[in-house]
Order: structure tokens, then sequence, then C-alpha cells
């Protein structure tokens, strides 16, 4: 990029490597899930890495089900996961894969196998084979079964494919070397029978492969280049390699591993959010305290910002946890010039102007970000009747409190400026009611250069505002507190989730659209709910407050 000089990492420079020693002449990726839940951040990764890597090197980047497990599965996932890969805008042409379209290929792989006398049907026990296949001290032991002869073991295959044979008890496994360091790598079952009706393939099957055997044939069938996946696979990647090797592929794919992505202070593992899902906690796989992908995109998340996140927190074969708050810093970025800033109040206190005239209205010509030109500017009503942030008045306030107190003045955002000159309250000693006067010569536009004022604050329009629900996160759970209890349980923050039913909004948010964000003034970035928001009931998360403690490296 115009003699930038950009590092690239660890897997960019192998795939240089491989297209320059002509190993591969383009780039093929993949991304794999196995129907069994709801993608999430942590797949948001894979699924960039993979799709930006084809594109980089203008290739191809395949989307796949790992679907060769039926009991896991469940259709259910198949289309959250797809709309899932397709809102972070990984682009996966007309076609989706399903591994279990290739249970055919896969069944003759394995025939070839055993012509070759690379594989053998095994009558062990699941516990002796596990008892023959020793440890990492100690070798294991050859099979009794391991000799039997080509001919018997075709036989008995295709007969444990007709189903003449009891679930589990017969395997075949793969012919290596019961010595090898590498466990993966002593003869491993790589297809057993089971009687499980496939979502896709039916009854058809009562065997099913070994992922360790499948996955590399899907791979090779779809012509992958480049097998990326996370590091615990790094020591099967000999027995990838083998299975490529003797299936004999022309172009057979190669495996590389990188880190996992980990995030600070929230649950990815499935057990975990399934427990606070059941327990009541959340609200769902997609509550907007969880890093789902639906989660995510619900709480207002964009797919630019999650993008600008995985390239800060990078690609690398060394274990590390991101910072949550870095994930803000690139929502915060990104909603930054998009997003419009408009007045919304939370928590709201009626504000009073004693000498603004009585059923008078007026407009205000406001920017809809000061930042960005192109946004334009609306028209904001103003009368008598306001309300403001509880927040913004005190009675006593502390030194250095610029906001409204008792003879202090202050400027109302993009309108005047106004005194306090009382207030009441309840018999609780709540503030119910500010009085103010406000000085019309300050009038906002009208170029007007008297006195300063040191505080600015935000308000709404009494008559015209319209109602929400605002919904305000934190934390689901707290790192430096521990993530579990003693027992195990996850330590969750029970503060959150803080539910505000009594939000005064301009009126302008009339036309806000469920998913649509925007900025609120002098507090943060907020989204419209797409699930609970109705016509008649405007909801909103917070996505990120506007503070920050994250600066990028
Ligand atoms: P499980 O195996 O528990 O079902 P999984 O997260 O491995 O969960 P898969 O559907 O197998 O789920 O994952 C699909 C792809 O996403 C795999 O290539 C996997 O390596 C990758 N992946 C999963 N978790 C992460 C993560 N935290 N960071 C990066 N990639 C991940
Ligand atoms: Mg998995």
């Amino acid at each position: 990029m115009e003699g930038e000089v950009i590092s690239k990492n660890f897997i960019e420079q192998e795939i240089d490597k491989d297209l320059k020693e002509g190993r591969y002449k383009e780039v093929v990726t993949r991304f794999p899930p196995e129907p069994n839940g709801y993608l999430h951040i942590g797949h948001a990764k894979s699924i960039l890495l993979n799709y930006g890597l084809a594109k980089e090197y203008n290739g191809k980047f395949n989307f796949r089900f790992d679907d060769t497990n039926p009991t896991k599965e469940k259709t259910e996932f198949v289309q959250s996961i797809i709309d899932d890969i397709k809102w972070l805008g990984a682009d996966f042409g007309d076609t989706v894969h399903f591994a279990s379209d290739y249970f055919d290929d896969m069944y003759e792989a394995a025939v070839k196998l055993i012509k070759k006398g690379k594989a053998f049907v095994c009558d062990l026990t699941a516990d002796e084979i596990r008892e023959y296949r020793g440890d990492f001290k100690n070798p294991g032991k050859n099979s009794p079964y391991r000799d039997r002869s080509v001919e018997e073991n075709l036989d008995l295959f295709e007969r444990m494919k007709n189903g003449e044979f009891p679930d589990g008890s017969k395997v075949l496994r793969a012919k290596i070397d019961m010595a090898s360091p590498n466990i993966n790598m002593r003869d491993p079952v790589i297809y057993r029978i089971a009687r499980m009706t496939h979502h896709n393939t039916g009854d058809k099957w009562c065997i099913y492969p070994m992922y360790d055997f499948a996955h590399p044939i899907e791979d090779a069938i779809e012509g992958i280049t480049h097998s990326i996946c996370t590091l615990e696979f790094e020591d099967h990647r000999p027995l990838y390699d083998w299975v490529v090797n003797e299936l004999e592929y022309p172009n057979p794919p190669r495996q590389i591993e990188f880190a996992k992505l980990y995030l600070t202070n929230v649950v990815t593992g499935k057990r975990y959010i399934k427990k606070l899902v059941e327990d009541g906690i959340v609200d769902g796989w997609d509550d907007p305290r969880l890093v789902s992908i639906a989660a995510l995109r619900r709480r207002g998340y964009t797919p630019e910002s999650i993008k600008k996140f995985m390239e800060l927190s990078g690609v690398s074969k060394a274990q590390s946890s991101s910072d949550y708050a870095m994930l803000e810093y690139c929502i915060r970025e990104d909603l930054k010039m998009k997003a419009n800033r408009m007045m919304a109040v939370l928590d709201p206190i009626k504000l009073i102007i004693d000498n603004y005239p009585e059923g008078q209205v007026e407009y205000f010509d406001i920017e809809n970000n000061q930042e960005n030109e192109q946004a334009g500017t609306r028209k904001v009503a103003f009368s008598r009747e306001l309300y403001i942030d509880r927040d913004d008045f005190m009675e006593e306030p502390p030194k250095k409190y610029f906001r409204l107190f008792p003879g202090n003045e202050v400027r109302l955002k993009g309108a005047y400026f106004v005194k306090c000159v009382d207030y009441k309250k309840d018999e609780n000693g709540k503030v119910t009611e500010i009085h103010c006067t406000y000085d019309p010569e300050t009038r906002s536009g009208s170029g007007f250069e008297g006195r300063k004022v040191k505080g600015t604050i935000h308000w709404v329009d009494a008559q015209t505002a319209i109602d929400a629900e605002v919904r305000l996160y934190e934390n689901i759970v707290d790192e430096e507190k521990g993530k579990l209890n003693e027992d195990g349980t996850l330590n969750y923050n029970p503060n959150s989730l803080t539910i505000l039913t009594d939000c005064k909004l301009e009126a302008a948010f009339k036309d806000a659209k469920p998913g649509e964000s925007f900025q609120f003034i002098r507090n943060g970035f907020f989204c419209v709910d797409i699930k609970d928001t109705t016509d008649d009931k405007l909801v909103f998360n917070r996505i990120v407050s506007l503070k920050s403690s994250y600066k990028p490296a």
C-alpha cells in the first residue's frame, strides 16, 4: 500500500512462501462450524481471518457445516450461523457446503485405505482400545485384530455399513504406529457404528466418520489450500497430513494453527452461557451482555467495529487475552462519525422556565453531529417546561460542580442560558421540580457574546418528548474478582443490567428504527433493541459510554 510497510502475520508469511515455491497456485480457505450452538466473538475471529485471507490473495472462501456428528447437531442453529456470517460481511458465494454431502466420498476413502493395508476393523471395546493405547510415558500395544487380511476388512467394513453389527461393537481404525510419541497416531479410530438419524442424510448411514478423518477429506474435496484452525489441533496435524497423503490427493491442503481469541470480562463457554440462560439471568443467547455474534449485533456492535477489533488483536501462535475495553474503543471509533447525536434524559426531572411565555414554542436548529457536517441539522422544539437529568442538578454542589444549582447559570445545549431560582422537593426530600429564568439575549446562534458560563447541559422539551426504556449494561463477570466461585459456578455481576423505564427523548427519536444507533449527548452510544422494541414502545441498549480508559498502542 503506497510504500507503507505493513508487517504480515505468520499465516500470511506461510502463504507467501507456499505461493512463491509453487505449492499452491491460489488460496482457498474455509470456515467450518459445527451446527451445535450460536457463534461467538471467537468464531468471528476465525471467520474474518479466513475470509480476509481469501480476499487478500484473490482466492476463495468456503463456508461449510461440519455436520459429521449427528448427536450434537441441531438444525435450529444452521440459520442463525448463516445469518451471523452474512452479517459479518464474509461473502461465501451462493454455496453452503455440508460435510455430510461427502459421506459417500469418505466411505470410499476408507475402503481405499483398507485396500492399501492402511486401515483395519477392530473388535476391541472402547475401554480396551483406551487401555491398548498407552499414554505419554508408555507406548501402546497392537490390537489383536490389526493383522486381519484386506479381504476380511473389506467384508467386515461393508457389513458395518449394512447394519449387521450392533452400535459400538466394531470400529475401523487407521493402521499407523502404536509406538508413536504422538498418541493421535496410535491407530486412531476413523469410523464408528452408531444408529443415529442425521439431519441431512436421515437413516442412510449407521456408520459415521470421526472428525480427524473426515475433516482433511472435506478440505481436500473442496480444494482448500490452507486449513486454518486453533492451537488445540496442533497435535492432530500429523494425522491430518497422513490422511491426505495416504489418500493421494494431488494438491493436498495444509493445516495451520493459531491461538484462540480470549476476551476479558466476558463468558464464551457454551456450558456457562447455557446455565445463565436456564437460570434466567440472561434473556437468551442474544442477551446484549453476552458476546455471541447475535448478542453483539443486538447490543449495537457493527461488523466494522468487530473487524477493527480483530485487526488490533492480531493473529499469533501465543495464547493471550484481549481487553474488552479494546472492543469498546472500536465501536466508539466506528460510531463517532456515523451516529447522530441527540438529546435523551434518562433520569428526568422537570425544569420550568418561569419567565418563558406560556404556550410559546420555538425551534432550534441543532447539528446532528458536530464532527460530521454531512449529517446535517434538525429542528428541536423548546418551550417553558423541559426535562433535564437528575444528575445535572445539585442542591448543595461540591467545588468544581459547574452544572445547575441554586443561583448558578448554565447553557442549555443549543438553546439559552438559564439560571436556577428555586426548586421543590417532595416529603422524602427528593427534588421534583427546578425553576429557572432564561435570558432571551443568550439565544444560541444569535451571536451573543456576553457573559460566559462553565456548564452546558442537555435537555428535552416536555411537551413533545417521547418515552423510552433504556437498558444499561455492565460486564457480566469481573475478571479481577474472578470469573468463577470456589464451587466452580459462575461469579456473575448482579448489577450487570439496569432498566430505566421513564426516559424522555427528544421528538426526533420518533423515527428511530430497530437496530439504529445514536449518541445520547454527554452520555454514550445507544442502539434501538431489535427484539423488544414495538410500535408502542422504544427500547434502547447502551452499547458503550463515552468515557474510555483504553488507548490503542
Ligand atoms: P466446540 O468444539 O466446543 O463445539 P468450537 O468453538 O470449537 O466449539 P466449532 O464450530 O468447532 O466450535 O468452531 C468453528 C471454528 O471456529 C473452528 O475452526 C475453531 O477453531 C474456531 N474457533 C472456535 N473458537 C475460537 C476462538 N475463541 N478464537 C478463534 N477461533 C475459534
Ligand atoms: Mg469444535
